[in-house]
């Protein structure tokens, strides 16, 4: 094995771990789906780009005598995280999942409306304002199209949305950091906040905004998880796990 750790990325944790590997010494490996036209990179290596499936991913593993993998993807990045446990497995190399816990479990919400897709999302918001604030990402953005023709729509995403929005709507290029006085000062003129269960805190400004306005929220619950795969919540956690797994 060469000692070499994947770090499957496009998050703050990742960019986060690859820090902390590349400061320790450890040869890692970011790697990105390439579906933000300039993403922020993180420490160390990086390729961009999908595999080609579970039987290209196997493929790298190998060509690259991968000793780990830590999948810190996104909470709702599904396929590429089945993709790393077949993968895994195929070419028996660890798997790790590094995921931040999510909002579940703030004080607010309760109060919120959780639903289990874009869809019904969509739908729960026509019903609970005219003005919504999206925060659900560019590729998430069609299912709210319909249901939200009419509404005073604002949506923020990284970048330029693949699909046309209705003419009513304002697209918002912003990629953060949030701070709760920005989110606040945007959210004084919405009637509801629409976001997934990203969790963490490099997001929540938003959530304390709402809650301190009473604006009401949709929440899109997170897919399931990926069975059969150790979960930790912080980099420390994976650290000390890759302790456990010296390089051969
Ligand atoms: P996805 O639906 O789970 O994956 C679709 C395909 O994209 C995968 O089969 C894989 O292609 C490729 N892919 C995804 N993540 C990759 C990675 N880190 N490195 C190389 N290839 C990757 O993924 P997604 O939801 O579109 O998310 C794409 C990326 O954006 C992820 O890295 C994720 O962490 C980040 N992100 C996602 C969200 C979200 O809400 N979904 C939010 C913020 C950031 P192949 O099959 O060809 O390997």
């Amino acid at each position: 094995m060469s000692g070499l750790v994947l770090v499957l990325g496009g998050t703050g944790e990742a960019r986060d771990l690859a820090a902390a590997l590349d400061a320790a010494g450890t040869p890692v490996t970011s790697s990105l789906a390439g579906r933000v036209a300039r993403p922020r990179l993180p420490v160390g290596e990086v390729r961009v780009g999908g595999f080609g499936g579970v039987e290209g991913l196997a493929d790298w593993l190998r060509t690259h005598r991968v000793r780990a993998v830590v999948d810190a993807t996104h909470p709702f990045a599904a396929v590429i995280s089945g993709n790393a446990v077949a993968a895994a497995e195929q070419v028996g190399v660890p798997l790790l999942r590094l995921e931040r816990p999510g909002w579940s479990g703030r004080p607010d919400a309760g109060a919120w409306t959780w639903v289990d897709d874009s869809a019904a999302a969509a739908e729960a918001t026509a019903g609970l304002g005219r003005r919504p604030f999206l925060t659900v990402g560019r590729q998430g953005l069609d299912a709210y199209v319909g249901p939200l023709a009419a509404h005073a729509v604002l949506a923020r995403v990284v970048d330029p949305p693949e699909i046309e929005v209705p003419a009513g709507w304002e697209v918002r290029l912003d990629r953060g950091p949030y701070t709760v006085e920005g989110e606040t000062a945007l959210l004084a003129d919405r009637d509801v906040l629409v976001t997934k269960d990203s969790g963490g805190e490099k997001t929540q400004a938003k959530l304390d905004a709402a809650t301190a306005l009473g604006v009401p929220v949709v929440v899109v619950r997170r897919p399931a998880a990926v069975r059969g795969t150790a979960t930790v919540g912080t980099v420390d956690e994976v650290l000390r796990w890759l302790e456990g797994r010296p390089a051969g």
